[in-house]
């Protein structure tokens, strides 16, 4: 037996796994479904993080529910199914979140050790700014005091150089509403304005949950990670404390080989002397607790799950980002189009990232991203309080790809031409949305219903956005470069034409949190209390994306792992 059974080796459950083995004392087994990430070449080279999900084998391969407010679109909506989770696919772009987004979570939850003033020491233990591969000068690209420099996770910012990267700073100066901001990570400073990227990534390769917080864990004995196994329910142990319901042994399961149902192979049930930590991110945790009987009991009872904790409050609350490709074909041929359409050169760059870990793959695909808010005297404020976490936490994200490159699967790449593409993130949305489970086979996927664009605040600061781009490109600095928008975005013009091309070509830019929802002790709200633990139950916690009850207003993996650290740091000290 071990002392605590942490259920998901992705983002946050290897933080925790990391913390709470620094106690030899202490023994923690983690389960994992997915694959070991052991000499992943892709997983590894940074530029090729787009291409690995979805519908590959390290993804859950997961596809939404017809979505209402898209045009009941389907489209995927992958997950991490490897070491290190969504941490191990994700495109690197590393935040830690505004102010404003910690100081709300502090105030939701009745907890001020949620306040960024907090927070922020958490940053040293997790960060480690490394130099960039290409060595340059980094001065006025980031602001050293912000930063972690001694912590698990090596951080850079961009090592390649991109014909567009000096032509965005200079428009900041010559657009009002993007001012260039010195360091996009957040925290003491406002997120608003443009600027470089902090990736994780050092070296050249990327940095993961796994690369650091389980490679520097991985030799101590007190650690046990077992890959390939589903996780496929909680099981009720003895009543605990006050007579809560005790959750403290977990029902496992081979992963089955992709295509087999897997739902009649062998049952290991193994159980925790103090603790079952559940990080099984956004869809597997509510999933988790659903086929467990913690969940909205008479929806469970249609499963014939019976009900264990009556929470109804299980797999709601779902918030995402959205993600909009707005393609503009330029006068150049210096984009990175042309690398994917000629395999050789893609021969010739990994080459050389395996040589050097330097070149085009040893970078993000992004260089420059920025922040902006729908304008205070808009419209849309006179019907709708503002969204947003604070005064200067933003709406919504642009960044700048260096390439035609659209993250809707339905939108073809051309076989000729080049292109820059302002990606679009709705960062402050109000939509909300939900992950259910269809039946009581745990390997039988959730229905995921991220039901973005569904509110009115969310397709106004869309459409203003699409409107803001465009003013953004018109600076001067693209002058001769910026031929004009292209496709279905150079037919958009008026409000209501945007708001179509909005409804037809959004997706996601896989960023679920909320469907396990901190609130306060004291309140029927939400899935968990302050420290974690679930409501009602004894010997269970949830540490990952899926406890933030408001959507951190950036990229969450940042946030999720400053999370995980104070989680572990409330682990270590509950007796
Ligand atoms: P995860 O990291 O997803 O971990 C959950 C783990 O639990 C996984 O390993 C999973 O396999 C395992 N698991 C699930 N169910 C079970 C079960 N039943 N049994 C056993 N194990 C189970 N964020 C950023 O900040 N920057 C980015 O650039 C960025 N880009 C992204 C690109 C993509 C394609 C994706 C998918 C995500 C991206 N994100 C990005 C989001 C970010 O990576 C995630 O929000 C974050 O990693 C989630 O962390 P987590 O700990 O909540 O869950």
């Amino acid at each position: 037996t071990y002392d605590y059974i942490i259920v998901g080796a992705g983002n946050a459950g290897l933080v925790v796994a990391n913390r709470l083995t620094e106690d030899p004392s202490v023994s923690v087994l983690v389960l994992e479904a997915g694959v070991s990430d052991q000499g992943m070449q892709n997983v590894q080279i940074p530029f090729l993080g787009p291409t690995l999900t979805p519908n590959t084998p390290i993804d859950w391969n997961y596809t939404v529910v017809p979505q209402r407010g898209m045009n009941n679109r389907v489209y995927p909506y992958p997950r991490g199914k490897i070491l290190g989770g969504s941490s191990s696919v994700n495109y690197l772009f590393h935040q830690f979140g505004s102010n404003d987004d910690w100081n709300r979570l502090a105030s939701v939850s009745g907890d001020s050790g949620w306040s960024w003033s907090n927070i922020k020491k958490y940053v040293q233990k997790h960060e480690r700014i490394v130099p960039p591969v290409d060595g340059h000068n980094t001065a006025g690209q980031f602001i050293p005091q912000e930063h972690g420099f001694k912590g698990e996770l090596p951080v850079s910012l961009p090592g390649f150089n991109q014909s567009i990267d000096p032509l965005v700073i200079k428009a900041t100066s010559q657009v009002p509403g993007f001012p260039f901001n010195e360091d996009m990570a957040g925290g003491d400073r406002s997120l608003l304005g443009v600027g470089w990227l902090q990736s994780s990534a050092g070296g050249g390769v990327r940095s993961t949950s796994s690369t650091s917080y389980l490679a520097n864990a991985n030799k101590r004995p007190n650690l046990t990670v077992l890959i390939n196994a589903t996780v496929r329910k909680l099981v009720q142990t003895a009543n605990g404390k006050r007579g809560a319901k005790a959750f403290r042994s977990v029902q496992f399961s081979p992963t089955p080989v992709t295509g087999k149902s897997g739902a009649g192979g062998h049952v290991i049930t193994v159980t925790a002397r103090k603790e079952v930590i559940l990080s099984a991110g956004s869809v597997g945790t509510p999933q988790i607790l659903q086929l467990s009987g913690i969940g909205n009991a008479s929806d469970l009872k249609k499963l014939s799950i019976p009900s264990t904790i009556n929470n109804a409050n299980v797999g709601k609350h779902l918030s995402d980002h959205t993600f909009l490709g707005n393609m503009f074909s330029v006068n150049s041929n210096s984009t990175f189009d042309h690398i994917f359409r000629d395999s050789s050169l893609v021969n010739d760059e990994r080459q050389q990232w395996v040589n050097t870990k330097t070149g085009i793959f040893a970078n993000n695909v992004i260089n420059n991203f920025g922040f902006a808010r729908v304008a205070n005297n808009a419209t849309i404020f006179k019907s709708h309080p503002d969204p947003a976490a604070g005064p200067q936490s933003p709406h919504w994200e642009l960044i700048f790809a260096n390439m035609f490159f659209s993250p809707n699967m339905n939108v073809s790449t051309p076989d000729t031409g080049n292109f820059l593409t302002v990606l679009l993130v709705l960062v402050s949305p109000t939509s909300r949305g939900s992950v259910t489970i269809t039946s009581n086979n745990p390997f039988d996927a959730p229905a995921i219903d991220p039901n973005m664009l569904t509110t009115d605040f969310d397709i106004f600061a869309m459409v203003d956005a699409i409107k803001n781009i465009k003013r953004f490109v018109s600076a001067p600095a693209f002058k001769g470069f910026v031929e004009g928008p292209f496709g279905a975005f150079a037919q958009a013009q008026t409000d209501a034409e945007i708001e179509a091309y909005v409804r037809a070509e959004t997706t996601t830019i896989f960023h679920p949190t909320g469907t396990a929802s901190m609130a306060k002790a004291s309140s029927n709200d939400g899935v968990v209390n302050p420290d974690l633990t679930v409501k009602g139950a004894d010997g269970l916690r949830i540490v990952d994306g899926s406890v933030f009850p408001f959507i951190p207003s950036c990229h969450p993996q940042g946030p999720i792992y400053l999370l995980a650290e104070r989680a572990s740091d409330i682990i270590k000290g509950a007796k």
